[in-house]
């Protein structure tokens, strides 16, 4: 069997921390890089007798996120304890939800270049993260440590875990859909999406099947990927170990692994023999959560428009490709940049502009276009008038560099600094005349059919205008004047 006789058949696991002031069951502040146990409590240090209370703000940003996920959102769901022993959670259980979780089944749709494609979501659910080991010594791994240390810190931080269907085959489709259901999360607000941080992380559940077969494979997980292209290059190195396996008559073990981006290598975790019995059962201290269905439908209706329909519209409706919809989405503040401009000028110029030489220009000075002197109605003006041929391009292209490093109003800009396009078609006619005077060899061989040297007579005119000649222009009198036709 070859490699084509396989299919993958991969699942996604992602937690995402939650926006919210606060931890999921006590009063203490959220915070990244404060130092170590300085936002803790009873609740958080499980002191006996402590007690947690549900965070009403991580019910909300749930239920959002539900909506976005295309999620049921549960009439009632209860937190459960999740029993394990481990430094990092002072309880010797986490809570987190089982068998009734907030958001139930739902659908999420991503973009790629292929079209529109979904991905089931399985469920959603609440959880608390667990604390910050820190190893001392041995270069920070945990095996080589003389010691080991823990913050609390993080111990209780809001965390949603969405979990999707099996129903991806391939690592470009599994690093569309994160990007795009990160975006989406950011977008509302539910996280920051921070992946170097790890307030988004991401396991990817992998087997694979004989193309045709309709049974699950064994599967692998692949933990903690902390970006796209890992992901995306974790996934094809497992899919073709497991494939190389199977092939040479082997099977396939459960386990937990371990993907190394720097030498592409696989590692195992754990094997299905030391997995954890979790012995889940309710939470008693803690109410089920019964939303309000007035609530719910409250925040389905608020829910802004979502990052692919916003795609699709400027497909559809502006003619974008596949590759500007996706450059220009994110962030979000460029898309609402790009928005504000297309409103007042053509939108695929606008697309080219934003993503070209707007973007290179301010690239050097390390800003962003809703950040820079460049107002949306400023750039709009600058297509405007490149576009009625006020301005010729190379024009256009130095108003932009003096309003990225002066501000103003292009009209103006071009006024002061005289790039106004030759308008006067005599003046124009005299120089191309003077050009076909001054280099006959040229001038012949055009006439004889050496097409190119159009551009040669079109880029001496630009020189003699210093740019402002309009080429299209220039272009028609070189031919008519040359008789070249
Ligand atoms: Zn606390």
């Amino acid at each position: 069997m070859s490699s084509d006789a396989w299919e993958a058949v991969i699942g996604i696991e992602i937690h995402a921390q939650l926006l919210t002031r606060t931890k999921m069951f006590c009063g203490c502040a959220l915070s990244f890089g404060d130092p170590p146990n300085t936002h803790t409590c009873p609740v958080c240090l499980a002191h006996p007798g402590a007690l947690p209370v549900v965070n009403r703000e991580a019910i909300r940003l749930a239920i959002v996120a539900g909506h976005a996920l295309g999620c049921e959102i549960a009439e009632r769901s209860v937190f459960a304890r999740k029993n394990y022993f481990y430094p990092d959670l002072p309880k010797a259980y986490q809570i987190s939800q089982y068998d009734q979780p907030i958001c139930g089944p739902g659908c999420f749709r991503f973009l790629t270049e292929d079209g529109e494609k979904t991905l089931g979501i399985t469920r959603a659910h609440l959880e608390e993260d667990a604390a910050k080991l820190l190893h001392l010594g041995g270069e920070g791994r945990r095996a080589n440590a003389e010691g080991s240390v823990v913050d609390f810190n993080r111990g209780g931080t809001p965390l949603l875990e969405i979990v999707t269907e099996p129903e991806l085959h391939n690592g470009p489709d599994a690093a569309s859909f994160l990007k795009q259901l990160r975006q989406t999360l950011v977008h509302l607000g539910i996280t920051d999406g921070n992946m170097e941080q790890g307030s988004m992380r991401a396991d990817a559940n992998i087997s694979v099947r004989p193309v045709g077969a309709t049974g699950l494979g064994t599967k692998t997980e692949l933990k903690n990927m902390n970006s796209f292209t890992y992901l995306e290059r974790g996934i094809a190195a497992e899919v073709d170990r497991q494939i190389a396996i199977l092939e040479a008559g082997g099977t396939i073990t459960q386990q937990t692994l371990h993907y190394e981006p720097s030498t592409g290598h696989i590692t195992s975790l754990r094997s299905k023999e030391e997995a954890h019995d979790y012995r889940y059962f309710p939470e008693p201290d803690l109410e089920p959560v019964v939303p309000d269905r007035a609530w719910v439908e409250e925040l389905r209706a608020a829910l802004p428009e979502l990052p692919i329909d916003r795609r699709e519209r400027w497909i559809r409706e502006y003619g974008l490709t596949f590759e500007d919809a996706e450059v220009l989405s994110e962030p979000v503040q460029l898309g609402d940049y790009f928005e504000q401009v297309a409103a007042l000028a053509p939108p695929k110029s606008t697309a080219n502009w934003v993503r070209g030489e707007l973007r290179a220009l301010l690239r050097d000075r390390g800003q962003e276009p809703w950040e820079s002197r460049v107002s949306p109605a400023a750039l709009a003006e600058i297509i405007t008038l490149v576009e009625s041929r006020e301005i010729s391009m190379p024009s256009a292209k130095a108003v932009l560099g003096h309003v990225v490093e002066h501000g103003g109003l292009p009209r103006e800009v071009v006024a002061a600094l005289g790039l106004g396009a030759i308008q006067d078609e005599p003046a124009l006619v005299a120089i191309v005349e003077q050009l076909l005077a001054d280099n006959p060899v040229q001038a012949q061989q055009m006439r004889e059919g050496k097409d190119k040297l159009i551009g040669f007579f079109v880029g001496q005119a630009m020189k003699a205008t210093q740019g402002r000649a309009d080429p299209a222009r220039i272009s028609e009198l070189v031919r008519e004047r040359a008789g070249a036709g």
